[in-house]
């Protein structure tokens, strides 16, 4: 096993895997930028190295610095949390030329599953059902057209390099088709130096449902159910659940051994997420995840594992703690995003935090890098927070997470805390009867002038 291991990522996601790091009797380095000298994974870590300026260009992104923090202090492997270097394929290769080990997958299956059509090729060919679309890229307007005659309008246009909601255009109709596909190219190019489009069937009423899998990199997978994270915001998940309100035992089982069969089949290690819309009964993959996801902690609350110690025993080459038989779901767990931006636009709203009190008691994790007097600097994601609720059944979970919303206090700056009172008195939310498109409806109608 590794003796140190470096994090490289900050706030929350930077404490969750020091705190596995710990019980597992490693040592953890932090790594930070000089605008989070003050941040909690800087404190909370046994040592830690400053590696550049607030820009996460040249911190968080800056390869060469954390390969040089490895160096200097010991550390065998490193940790990439998610965002920043998590699907960075360069990095994962930097740091096996430097003898180091990244906790996460190889180099090649992040390369694959980070070019989207490459990723949607992939899995077809593993045998996952996939959104019905263009074959690879779109070059011209000829075959945009022709693609969408075949498969029916409406249609998507995806940046095949797009991430983070990012790069996708709706087309109803031919002339819609025409801008939208410009624009998409245009837009593509900008954001990730690359124009490539390919067109997808746009679904009208899909729910997002994602599989957890896992392997040990040596053929061997399991999954962990489903998520459902549905209530998105500009394609960006706010509230997420497991198990999935509309997803039956045997739908579950079905979907999760085509997925964990496919991972197993190319040697995949550590935690990834097979992404689809799921509607009427069949599921459509989007896309794979090769990473730790933000919505992990639903899954370990349901099956009572750590992900992230697993991600680090198969790192070390130990094998997986648990198999497809030992992993059965107990009870519901429920996730909401809490961030630092103000209603009803959702503007980012960084500053310094007063009061800080994290809502404890049964069945509750905060997971948070925020303490009280703390200033949250402008510069980074807009993520603050993580609570998660366990419950033995929905409602218990959902009583749970209003209970535990009233106690949690973050004073000083406003957050999206007031969001989820509201969404928890919704008959809908109560009865789990939602889809992508729910959140953004309701907030337009809530907020409405
Ligand atoms: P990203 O990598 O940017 O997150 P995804 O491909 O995962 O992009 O899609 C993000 C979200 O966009 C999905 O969860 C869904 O809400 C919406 N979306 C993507 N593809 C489609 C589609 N074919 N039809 C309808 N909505 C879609």
């Amino acid at each position: 096993m590794f003796e140190k291991i470096l994090i490289a990522n900050r706030g929350e996601i930077a404490l969750r895997v020091i705190r596995a790091a710990r019980e597992m009797g490693i040592k953890s380095v932090a790594v930070h930028s000089t605008a989070d000298a003050d941040a909690m994974h800087v404190r909370m870590a046994d040592e830690s190295v400053c590696i550049g300026p607030a820009s996460s260009t040249n911190s968080y992104l800056n390869k060469a610095a954390i390969i040089s923090a490895c160096e200097i202090t010991g550390a065998q492997a490193v940790h990439p949390g998610y965002g920043f270097l998590s699907e960075n394929a360069a990095f994962a290769q930097a740091l096996e030329d430097h003898g180091i080990t990244f906790i996460g997958p190889s180099a090649e299956h992040i390369r694959i599953m980070g070019d989207k059509i490459t990723a949607k090729e992939t899995a077809a060919a593993l045998g996952i059902p996939v959104v019905p679309g263009s074959a690879g890229g779109v070059a011209d307007f000829e075959t945009a057209i022709g693609t969408a005659a075949a498969i029916g309008f409406p249609v998507i246009i995806k940046a095949t390099a797009g991430g983070g909601g990012r790069g996708m255009k709706v087309a109803r109709n031919a002339e819609e088709l025409e801008v939208a596909f410009r624009t998409a190219r245009s837009e593509a190019k900008a954001a990730f130096g690359n124009d490539e489009v390919y067109i997808e069937k746009y679904l009208q009423k899909p729910r997002h449902i994602e599989i957890q899998v896992f392997g040990d990199g040596k053929g061997r997978a399991v999954h962990l159910g489903e998520r459902d994270c549905s209530l998105q915001r500009r394609h960006q998940k706010v509230f997420e659940e497991a198990p999935g309100p509309a997803i039956t035992p045997k739908m579950r089982s079905e979907i999760g051994t085509i997925c964990a069969e496919a991972v197993a089949k190319i040697n995949y290690i550590g935690a990834g997420t097979v992404e689809f819309l799921y509607e009427d009964g069949k599921f459509y993959f989007i896309e794979m995840n090769t990473r730790l996801q933000v919505e992990h902690p639903v899954t370990e609350a349901i099956f009572g594992v750590d992900l992230v110690r697993e991600q680090i025993r198969v790192a070390a080459g130990l094998p997986m703690s648990f198999e497809q038989s030992d992993l059965e779901i107990n009870g519901h767990a429920i996730e909401v995003r809490i961030n630092a931006e103000k209603l009803p636009n959702f503007a980012p709203c960084p500053g310094k935090v007063r009061v800080f009190h994290a809502p404890g008691g049964l069945g509750v994790r905060m997971d948070s890098a925020l303490y009280g007097g703390y200033s949250i600097p402008p510069y980074y994601d807009s993520l603050i927070g993580k609570l998660i609720v366990h419950g033995r059944d929905r409602p218990e979970a959902l009583a749970r997470l209003k209970r535990a919303l009233g106690e949690l206090i973050i004073d000083g700056i406003d957050t999206s805390v007031p969001l989820f009172h509201m969404l928890l008195a919704e008959p809908d939310i109560q009865n789990g009867d939602y889809n992508i498109h729910w959140l953004e409806k309701w907030l337009a109608a809530q907020f409405a002038e």
